[in-house]
């Protein structure tokens, strides 16, 4: 075009030809791009398709008059599959994704600002001259009005659009953009000739043409890569909607200054220029209101949990102190409820984070459940949680034992079934401490809670002032936070560390007696750890650091070892007594774990009957599959599988059919109402049914009396063990009761 400066009938051909190959590549870009896309995203590039296919046609039928006619008669058929392409371009601007979050009312005064400035600066330019001269040839002159129209109306949504787009599609919608600026500027250069009279085929404004065809088929192939950030929860609007509406008015404002002054004071120019002072003037008002809602936004995200939108630690604090101080002046009641999920680290290390955000949002939303309109819920870190209740104690525990209903449902995590249990810790400023300070309160609490799950306990714990007693005694820290932080906790990790290395962690065994026989058959082997002032430490205070730190590999060979050790020195003194021990649920899932033990049994000339392995059925984890295979194996070489704790989760009687298991172990607070309770003792007794129907042994754990003796041996179960038959004691004190004669008092 530019080296034949001239407007010769090849020229003109040529061109028409090169216009019409250059749709192609713009069409088969738009359709691949519409078949990899889907939604919303794909009706972009399939309404660019259809635009671009009607300009092609409408060039291959000006073509054809061009060559059998050597004139283009305006308007023609052409000029409808022209039109088609601002249709689809509209179309398609239509369909970008946009983010929603922002403003209407700024973006609706953007695409004033824009159409108005367009058609300021095409007013002068253009249309004013073509009004003027349009005279005789009226319908020509509208329609090639159309043309400049119909592209101020694609520029602004283009525009408006792009200040709105999500960041992944503004590379795709700015080349958009600027093919149609290409083709506005064509378009009113054409307007601009054709009504002079001027145009043909070849004239330099052509290019504008050819370039936007090449822009659009780039922007297919961009759009290809654009990413989705959809999970932006605070939308940021781009740098576009700050410059955006005043380029256009820029541009006018320089376009329409060039003009003589008399055009200017026309009635079209006066109207518009007044509109978009009073649209710029507007738009920044809503800016203003925009930003202050941003700030307060972002306030608001300062004093929530990000992951789970519940208050966090500092609005936690500050709901607090205005409650405390309430309460000192005018007697107002609260309570302090603090939540911490069991094994919550398990979940995160065997299933990873993932899932463990899944969980802790869906922990937050029962939380959230359980208390009322005023109360604040609260994560306070990791899987801690706290509740400030406003009320009476009353209320406090209405709330404490909705939580704990809430955790009886299983979680369903990505394809897996979790049961958690949480321990809560309950702490009350009533009339009977008026001078509480806020900070006390949640000490409180969460001793309240500490206890609890030092005792595993499923209820509620109620703050009592021995705890703080107990806490200083073991860990010397008034309250060690439950993820095991603290200096006090990391020096207990330390000297914990050194007593497993050092095989100082010891096992003391607590008899199991036949109950129609009396006789001992068997007998359970409990951690202690031996403290250097001659104090022995219980598994509840110090396994939690032993799951958390991964030093459950290492226990379980330590126990194993021993137990092992023991049964073989009892066989030796003639007394074959087997011996129990306690596995991790992990444990359970190590595939290696039937072939250590089995080793470990040959090794000392040890028949596989003389072990018994129990597992709790509290957390599975998801790994049904795996556990069952690794107890298929112990059993098929003759180990034997207990459940221990049977009764304290939510899917025991399930586990029963579908565990490969030989004895189940009745949890003490499952049989500890039967004497009271006849419904709890009908309940014993179907599960025993159940059991034997499926040739278990009914083991009753923690029984204390007399009473319960009794009562547990004629409701069927087979064993005992509690502290009413014997405490847990030394390998040499045990060996010496199996070595009494079964004189039938102790199991009565
Ligand atoms: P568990 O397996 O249910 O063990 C029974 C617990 O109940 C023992 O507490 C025992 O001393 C206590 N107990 C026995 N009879 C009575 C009774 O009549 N009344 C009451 N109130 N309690 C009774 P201990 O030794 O503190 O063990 C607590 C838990 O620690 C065990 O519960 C077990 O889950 C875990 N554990 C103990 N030793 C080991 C071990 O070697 N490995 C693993 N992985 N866990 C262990
Ligand atoms: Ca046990
Ligand atoms: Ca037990």
């Amino acid at each position: 075009m530019v080296a034949a400066w001239s407007l010769s009938p090849t020229v003109s051909v040529v061109n028409d030809l090169i216009f019409i190959a250059l749709t192609i590549p713009g069409i088969v870009f738009a359709a691949l791009a519409s078949r990899t896309l889907s939604g919303r995203r794909r009706m972009v590039w399939v309404s660019i398709a259809i635009g671009l296919a009607g300009w092609g046609i409408g060039q291959v039928i000006s073509t054809y008059y061009e060559v059998a006619l050597h004139h283009v008669p305006f308007p023609s058929v052409a000029d409808a599959g022209f039109l088609l392409l601002p249709v689809g371009a509209c179309a398609a601007l239509l369909f970008f994704p946009v983010d929603r979050s922002q403003s209407r009312t700024r973006l609706f005064l953007d695409g004033i600002i824009v159409a108005g400035s367009l058609f300021l600066a095409s007013w002068v330019t253009i249309l004013e001259p073509l009004w003027v001269s349009g005279g005789p040839r009226r319908l020509a002159f509208v329609i090639s009005m159309i043309y400049p129209l119909a592209d101020i109306l694609v520029l602004t949504i283009a525009a408006v659009v792009l200040v709105s787009a999500s960041a992944g599609h503004r590379l795709s919608l700015m080349l958009l953009t600027a093919g149609a600026a290409c083709f506005a500027l064509s378009d009113s250069g054409f307007a601009y000739l054709d009504a002079t009279d001027a145009y043909g085929s070849g004239n330099i404004t052509d290019i504008g043409w050819a370039a936007g065809l090449l822009l659009i088929s780039v922007a297919a192939v961009a759009a290809r890569d654009g990413q989705d950030d959809e999970r932006d929860s605070l939308a940021l609007p781009g740098w576009t909607s700050v410059w955006m509406p005043y380029a256009p008015l820029l541009f006018a404002g320089i376009v329409a200054a060039a003009q003589p002054v008399p055009l200017l004071k026309t009635p079209p120019v006066l109207l518009v220029t007044g509109l978009l002072v009073v649209a710029v003037l507007a738009r920044q008002f809503v800016a203003v209101r925009e930003n202050r809602r941003l700030v307060a936004t972002v306030a608001d995200q300062a004093m929530h949990d990000p992951l789970t939108g519940l208050a966090n630690r500092a609005l936690f604090n500050e709901r607090l102190e205005h409650a405390m101080q309430l309460h000192e002046r005018e007697a107002l009641s609260l309570a302090v409820v603090s939540i911490d999920l069991n094994d919550f680290k398990l979940v995160n290390d065997n299933l990873g984070h993932l899932v463990g955000d899944d969980l802790l949002v869906g922990v937050a939303r029962r939380l959230r459940d359980c208390a009322r309109k005023g109360d604040t819920v609260a994560r306070l870190g990791g899987d801690e949680f706290s509740i400030l209740v406003v009320g009476g104690a009353a209320m406090a525990e209405r709330v404490g034992g909705r939580i704990v209903a809430v955790f009886e449902e299983p979680f369903q995590l990505s394809g897996h079934e979790l049961l958690m249990r949480p321990s809560i810790g309950l702490a009350m400023a009533d009339s009977d401490n008026p001078d509480l300070a806020a900070e006390e309160l949640l000490r409180r609490a969460d001793a309240a809670m500490y206890s609890a799950k030092r005792a595993r306990f499923r209820g509620v714990q109620i703050y009592n002032p021995d705890m703080h007693l107990a806490d200083e005694q073991h860990f010397d820290a008034p309250a060690p936070t439950p993820d095991g932080g603290g200096a006090a906790a990391v020096h207990l990790l330390g000297r914990l560390r050194q007593a497993v290395d050092n095989a100082e962690l010891t096992l003391v065994y607590q008899p199991k007696f036949d109950l129609r026989t009396a006789e001992m058959v068997g007998a359970e082997g409990l951690l202690r750890w031996p403290q250097l002032d001659g104090s022995v430490l219980g598994p509840e205070e110090f396994l939690p650091l032993v799951r958390r730190h991964g030093l459950m590999g290492l226990v379980t060979e330590l126990v194993i070892t021993r137990a092992l050790d023991d049964a073989l020195a009892w066989r030796q003194a003639g007394v074959d007594v087997p011996v129990a021990v306690n596995l991790f649920a992990p444990s359970m899932a190590n595939s290696g774990l039937p072939a250590t033990l089995v080793k470990a049994l040959a090794d000392r000339g040890l028949r596989p009957e003389s072990l018994v392995v129990e597992i709790t059925e509290d957390l599975f984890l998801g790994r049904l599959e795996q556990t069952r295979m690794v107890l298929e194996q112990l059993r098929h070489n003759g180990i034997r599988v207990a459940i221990d704790d049977f009764g304290s989760g939510y899917s025991a009687l399930s586990y029963l059919r579908d565990l490969p298991i030989d004895e189940v172990k009745l949890d003490r607070n499952f049989i500890a109402s039967i004497l009271v309770d006849a419904r709890a003792a009908a309940v014993v007794r179907a599960v025993v049914e159940l059991a034997h129907v499926l040739d278990l042994t009914v083991v009753v754990e923690g029984v204390e009396d007399a009473a319960t003796a009794k009562l547990v041996r004629e409701l069927g179960c087979d064993v005992g063990q509690g502290f009413y038959y014997g405490q847990p004691v030394s390998p040499e004190e045990l060996l010496r009761l199996a070595q009494r004669p079964a004189s039938g008092t102790t199991a009565q």
